[in-house]
């Protein structure tokens, strides 16, 4: 899972990226409405953490414009701009959710988890492929109801492919959901958490597409 953060507070924005990588989401982190833009565009992230009051381009100026250019990303506004207006001009920009600062992480996260199941097609907390279960809010993964420990970064590839059923994830798109922008990324680290989850979780349930990338097996 990708995540583009928006937040000009240095102090705010690193606390963020470093919980929202903690969780296991890959984030890039935009610290102007100028860069986000640009970044929004060029990128298909699953979720945008978006504060409005941003130096260069107000943040509802750069939702309303992404949205006009089709992106569809799920969006939660951060913002100390607690009025009604504000609120509906917000929603109206085409934001999903809106949470006022200051705000605890655990909500954050939670509706963050709530954004990104709707997104997948799913109202259910409980994300299940077969016998495969995987539950967002705790960070567990069971295979018939036995627990699997799993690494952050196998947990987040897992999550990526039980998030996009039937969809053929390829390399980049993988790699794009456990790096942070600026991180050093060995160019075979998708292929080799791949055989470790396919120890953990049974080598049938992830399925190799040559030259394009990897889906979830057929659900038994
Ligand atoms: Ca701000």
């Amino acid at each position: 899972m990708r995540i583009l953060l928006v937040e000009d507070d240095a102090l705010l924005g690193d606390g963020l990226r470093a919980g929202l990588m903690l969780d296991g989401y890959g984030v890039d982190w935009a610290r102007d409405g100028e860069a986000a833009r640009l970044a929004w565009l060029a990128e298909d992230y699953d979720a945008c953490v978006l504060d409005l009051g941003l130096p260069r381009r107000d943040g509802l100026a750069v939702l309303k414009e992404v949205r006009a250019h089709g992106k569809r990303t799920p969006v939660l506004i951060l913002t100390a701009r607690d009025t009604t207006a504000d609120k509906v001009a917000g929603l109206d920009a085409g934001a999903d959710d809106y949470l006022l600062k200051p705000f605890e992480l655990a909500e954050l996260h939670a509706r963050l988890r709530a954004l990104l199941r709707r997104a997948s097609g799913s109202a259910a907390p409980l994300l299940r492929h077969g016998d495969l279960a995987l539950d967002p809010a705790a960070r567990r993964v069971t295979l018939a109801d036995a627990t699997i420990t799993l690494s952050a970064r196998e947990y987040a590839l897992l999550h990526d492919l039980i998030t996009h059923p039937g969809h053929i994830r390829s390399r980049q798109e993988l790699e794009g959901g456990l790096y942070a922008w600026g991180e050093e990324v060995e160019s075979n680290t998708v292929e080799v958490y791949i055989h470790h989850l396919r120890k953990k979780i049974g080598a049938d349930m992830i399925r190799t597409v040559r030259g394009l990338g990897y889906v979830l097996g057929e659900s038994p």
